[in-house]
């Protein structure tokens, strides 16, 4: 079972929003690159259905007391995700749980870096992941994640898939505008991108010509 909460859906969607037109450009550009994902598909398509099953806690089996788990956020996870704004990965996830009066107290670190595309020319850059996320988790008659930091989930659920938290926690650590360091851009590219932006509305994208301010 997948979930987040209203509020982080809601922040997701306007992230991955602002990113529709540079994927678009990226579909664009690949047809002029050699086919480097169709290798990537076909892997997809043959994956069993449990590709996110390292994610999942058995929650119901856990005893009261504090114990710790770890997961990997890696290239493939993404992949899996089908988030194509994601290039690489290597982020790792410490889970302390606490199991005390009916509820899991979850505290969630995710450290490392992942490599995402500047908004400015594409190319791969490298964004640090170091962030912390809270949740409480109680069982109840029904599936609820109306309330920001708390997760109601059915008695029959006797596990809980992580992939869709840990995917939109880091997935939040990546700022609006991500662009290299001055003068590390991929000059060719800026320049063919700013030459096919010149045919859009120059109102609607201003980043790519618009001086970097780092
Ligand atoms: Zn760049």
């Amino acid at each position: 079972m997948h979930f987040f909460s209203t509020g982080r859906a809601a922040k997701v969607a306007r992230v991955c929003a602002g990113r529709v037109r540079n994927s678009v450009i990226i579909k664009c550009v690949s047809l002029m690159l050699p086919v480097r994902g169709v290798g990537f598909a076909l892997c997809i398509g043959l994956l069993p259905v449990s590709k996110f099953k390292q994610y999942r806690l058995m929650l119901a089996s856990l005893p009261e007391g504090v114990s710790e788990h770890d997961f990997t956020l890696d290239s493939e996870f993404f992949r899996n995700m089908e988030n194509p704004d994601v290039l690489g990965s290597d982020v790792q996830v410490h889970l302390r749980l606490e199991h005390k009066n009916d509820a899991y107290y979850c505290h969630f670190t995710l450290r490392g870096s992942m490599q995402i595309p500047c908004d400015r020319c594409l190319d791969p850059m490298e964004h640090e992941v170091d962030t912390e996320y809270d949740l409480a988790v109680k069982y109840g008659p029904e599936y609820d994640d109306s309330t920001d930091g708390l997760l109601i989930i059915p008695d029959t659920e006797a596990t809980l898939d992580l992939s869709q938290l840990l995917h939109d926690t880091a997935v939040l650590t990546i700022p609006m505008r991500h662009v290299h360091p001055q003068g590390e851009c991929n000059l060719a590219m800026t320049e063919l991108l700013r030459d096919h932006h010149a045919g859009e509305d120059a109102d609607e994208d201003d980043e790519l010509s618009e001086p970097d301010q780092g």
